[in-house]
């Protein structure tokens, strides 16, 4: 049998993903002098999706909430150093641009955000067939009929981002504990503690703490429903490739590459030396697919050396596609945050900041969270948001 042991904390956070990383992180630059600890089975991350992100930082959205937290999101992660610098060094933002491209697919549908986004002060632009090979460098094939571009998005180091986050966890005082967390114990309505597995001593812990916050990926649906908080978060999974480049060998004419998002949902981006692409996973001979997109790139295509492969699954809210943030009605105490489809890296600030915020109970929150609320189900208040990754 385990041994048990007690212990307390002020706010605990289940999973150490950038998004409860990003809260445990904001709860401190807003002041709270408290006990938090981070509780995360897995330390080399190799289950979640956050080092698998593929890194694209973007504010195009179709709902006006997205895109208001995406722009807090890109605004840190410009000022990067800011947060994450250590002896003038921090993980880079490439402000390469974000390009969304579109065939009779998703045309009207990029046009649809492309006014509102118009409308709300953002300037993407529409950049039309003809005008793709100037953009990009080389000639893209027939089906595609333009795309919807954001200058000033860009793409994000993600491994390098949240492993410096981790380093200023430890400087500001956060506890991480690497613990299988499987119950979240409620009574008369509240939270009362939290209960896990802690896997290097193989013993059980319990925390009592009076606020807690699942953010636990792909599987927070499992432990808010112990709590009797049903989410409508599906796990979908994505294959990931990486390719080497040899930048000499590419023409020096060719202007940067912006993160492209193609119309079936596959992902290309630059990481340094490397060419990442990633599809969406499930579909027969993976790599015939990933290889079929790579020949659509141009000079990037020619000659890229396989270097690894591997599948990462992410969390999709399948009734609006938007994240759920917020309090959870039933368990006074508990907090949630999933379901964040492909782009919980650029939301991941604003979330963090947001439930800080309203976990300390600031008089006046700055960030529209409340669209995210879980009780929007229940209410079927849904923010619309298109799933286009
Ligand atoms: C291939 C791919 C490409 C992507 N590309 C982009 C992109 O370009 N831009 C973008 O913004 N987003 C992208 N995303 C999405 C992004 O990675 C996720 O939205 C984001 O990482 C979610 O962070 P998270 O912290 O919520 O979840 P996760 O990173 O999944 O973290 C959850 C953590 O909880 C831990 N955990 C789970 N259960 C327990 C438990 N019971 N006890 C303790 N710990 C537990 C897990 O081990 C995990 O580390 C991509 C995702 C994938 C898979």
């Amino acid at each position: 049998m385990l041994s048990r042991h007690t212990r307390s904390a002020d706010v605990l956070i289940v999973g150490g993903g950038i998004v409860g990383a990003s809260v445990a992180y904001f709860l401190r630059a807003l002041g709270f002098t408290g006990r938090i600890v981070l509780a995360e089975r897995d330390f080399a991350f190799l289950w979640g999706s956050t080092r698998h992100s593929m890194g694209g930082i973007r504010r195009c959205f179709l709902s006006q909430v997205n895109v208001r937290l995406a722009q807090f999101g890109h605004e840190v992660y410009r000022e990067i150093e800011r947060h994450l610098s250590f002896d003038g060094d921090a993980p880079p933002f490439r402000p390469v641009g974000y390009l969304l491209l579109a065939d009779g697919r998703n045309w009207s549908l990029l046009h649809a955000m492309h006014s509102r986004l118009r409308t709300w002060g953002l300037m993407p632009e529409w950049v039309g067939r003809e005008a793709l090979p100037q953009l990009l460098g080389w000639e893209l094939e027939d089906s595609l009929v333009g795309g919807l571009y954001c200058p000033g998005d860009g793409v994000l180091d993600v491994p390098r981002v949240h492993a410096a986050l981790y380093r200023r966890l430890e400087e500001l005082e956060v506890e991480t504990v690497r613990a299988d967390v499987d119950r979240i114990l409620v009574e008369g309505g509240r939270l009362v503690g939290v209960e896990a597995v802690l896997v290097e001593e193989r013993a059980r812990v319990r925390w009592k703490v009076p606020r807690a916050v699942v953010a636990a990926g792909a599987w927070s649906p499992k432990l808010t429903a112990a709590a009797g908080e049903y989410l409508p978060v599906e796990s979908r999974r994505r294959a990931v490739y990486s390719f080497a480049l040899e930048k000499r060998e590419l023409p020096e004419s060719l202007p940067p590459l912006p993160f492209l998002l193609l119309p079936g949902g596959e992902m290309v981006a630059l990481r340094g030396e490397e060419l990442l692409l990633s599809i969406p996973a499930g579909q027969a001979h993976e790599e015939d697919a990933a290889l079929a997109v790579l020949r659509r790139l141009g000079p990037y295509g020619r000659g890229g050396r396989l270097l690894s492969g591997r599948s990462a699954v992410h969390d999709v809210h399948v009734r609006d596609y938007s994240p759920i943030v917020g309090p959870c009605p039933r368990a006074e105490g508990l907090w949630v945050a999933a379901g964040f489809g492909t782009y919980g890296v650029g939301l991941a600030p604003a979330v963090g900041f947001g439930l800080a915020e309203r976990i300390l109970r600031r008089r006046r929150a700055t960030l529209p969270l409340d669209f995210l609320t879980p009780s929007r189900i229940t209410q079927a208040a849904w923010v619309e948001e298109a799933l286009l990754g």
